[in-house]
């Protein structure tokens, strides 16, 4: 512990942003990390180096915070960079797009505001690769194992590192044109600009790691070919089935998933082939339905083309705003959220029925119908109800419409039925310790477990790997939340 007395004597900080007039005028990351230099040596002598330090299990990766806190207070940032690395990863994805669950365990959270944590995890990395401290990790020798990948996105990426840093041969297989999955074509680039993934990719391949890209395994390559050639091949093809909304007037112009809309505004801001017809929100009235994360990153982006109002309409109550009993410390709370995107303008509406779309007589969106609903309170075991509020229906003008309720499970055809892998009951695919109903086929990320975080998949992706190596050699040294042990699941 560097400063016995930090978290005495100062507040939590954080980094400026940029004004939201400037930054609505682009897509690029915001956040002043530049100007936030010389408070970061402050904000990490907050750590308390606690006896049991809660941030370790509050991060699904096992980050060993209080340790990286240390060497930065002490300006010793190679060693912070190493301390960090060795559990993440991505730590350049976590530090910024990351909820941090670590921040929300920190025991100095009880009563105080808790330390900075993914603002130091993005200023290590920062300086690390500034100062020349990010390497690529290519083995000393290879095992000629052959290990085939399919799918880019942060879980995929984080089995590739770990596999190839244990001297198999892995290649990559994703079907679009770029690495990255859901970082690259789903965040919004002013979250997570595309340069960081493309760096990180370099890297990757500097290791020693083979992408093919524009390769859709079950459709342009056939999976039981793919799987002859390669002793192990791992599905990490994510969870991208959408939620639907099955109300009149779905099928209007103007009605979109808003995974088509955030896909097809990354392709923009990065010069790429847009693919689908343009969905652009200029001088629209934009309602976002669903008020999770996904529907923030439309509301961000509505805002960035310039729409002429956002709505984001939720059907659950609006959650409390501190922690309540049933979410105690060092529990993840499920309090009402307030993200940079929201900052930047928006109505948002909560306990609220979508009941239909009305149109045009050209066929495009012109007005949604909602009304208030009132929840009810459900008996233990059972789902909560709600009913209508009687004369609460209105019209509200909709130009175009994003639907952000959530993703269901992993796309069906292809590649699952091709190798005729089980699925559970929630439709993702069923795995015992990370193998799948198919000897030799593994899988991980958001296609095991259904639609999770960037943090969540990178810890899937490294013990998935580790359960390969373990299948390919007998044992293993490749590192992760449970080393010491393989996961039934
Ligand atoms: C809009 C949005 C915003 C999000 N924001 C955040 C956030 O801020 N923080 C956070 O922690 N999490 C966020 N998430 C969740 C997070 O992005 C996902 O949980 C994570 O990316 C899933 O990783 P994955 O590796 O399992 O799959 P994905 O990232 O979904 O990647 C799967 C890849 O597999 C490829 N693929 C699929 N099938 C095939 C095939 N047959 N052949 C070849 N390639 C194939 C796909 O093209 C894709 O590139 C967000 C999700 C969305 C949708």
């Amino acid at each position: 512990m560097g400063k016995v007395t930090g978290f005495l004597e100062l507040g939590r900080e954080l980094p400026k942003k940029i004004s939201v007039a400037e930054r609505l005028k682009n897509n690029k990351e915001f956040v002043k990390m530049d100007e936030f230099s010389d408070k970061i040596m402050g904000q990490a002598s907050r750590c308390m180096d606690c006896g049991v330090p809660f941030c370790h299990n509050g991060c699904p990766i096992g980050n060993d915070i209080p340790e990286f806190n240390d060497a930065v207070y002490r300006d010793s940032w190679e060693e912070a960079w190493h301390i960090l690395n060795s559990t993440n990863n991505f730590p350049e994805f976590t530090g910024r797009v990351c909820p941090a669950p670590c921040e929300t365990s920190c025991v100095l959270g009880i009563n105080q505001d808790p330390i900075t944590i993914c603002n130091l995890e993005k200023m290590i990395v920062k300086t690390a690769y500034k100062n020349g401290y990010v390497k690529p990790k290519s083995p000393t020798a290879r095992t000629g194992k052959k290990i085939a990948i399919i799918g880019s996105g942060p879980a995929g990426l984080a089995a590739a590192e770990q596999l190839n840093s244990a001297g198999h041969f892995v290649t990559v297989y994703e079907r679009d044109e770029k690495v990255g999955g859901l970082l690259r074509f789903g965040i919004p680039d002013f979250k997570l600009s595309s340069d960081i993934i493309d760096r990180k990719v370099a890297l990757l391949e500097a290791g020693g790691i083979k992408m093919v890209v524009n390769a859709h395994v079950g459709v342009a390559i056939d999976a039981c070919e793919l799987r002859k050639k390669f002793d192990v091949v791992l599905l990490t093809g994510g969870a991208t089935v959408a939620r639907d909304l099955p109300i009149d007037g779905r099928e209007l112009q103007g009605v979109h998933f808003a995974m088509e809309y955030l896909a097809q505004n990354n392709r923009r801001v990065n010069n790429m082939d847009l693919k689908t017809p343009e969905i652009y929100a200029k001088g629209d009235h934009v309602i976002v339905i669903g008020g999770g994360d996904t529907g923030s990153d439309c509301v961000g982006t509505a805002n960035r083309h310039g729409a002429a109002s956002v709505l984001q309409i939720e059907i659950m109550p609006i959650p409390a705003e501190k922690r309540t009993v049933n979410m105690p410390w060092p529990s993840y709370p499920m309090i009402l959220k307030t993200t940079s995107s929201h900052e930047e303008g928006v109505d948002r509406k909560w306990s609220i029925l979508t009941k239909y779309f009305k149109g045009d007589a050209q066929g495009r969106v012109k007005e949604l119908i909602i009304a208030d609903i009132e929840w009810q309170s459900a008996l233990p075991g059972e789902r909560p109800t709600f009913k209508e509020v009687a004369g609460s229906e209105r019209s509200v003008p909709c130009t175009k419409a994003f639907l952000a309720m959530g993703f269901l499970y992993p796309e069906p055809k292809g590649i699952i039925t091709q190798l005729n892998i089980e699925l559970n009951a929630q439709g993702n695919v069923q795995t015992s310790n990370f193998q799948t109903s198919q000897t030799g086929i593994f899988a991980a990320g958001d296609m095991r477990t259904g639609q999770s975080l960037i943090v969540r998949c990178i810890n899937e992706g490294r013990e998935c790997a580790r359960a390969i190596d373990f299948y390919l050699m007998g044992n293993s040294n490749l590192e992760c939340m449970s080393s010491s042990l393989i996961i039934s699941d």
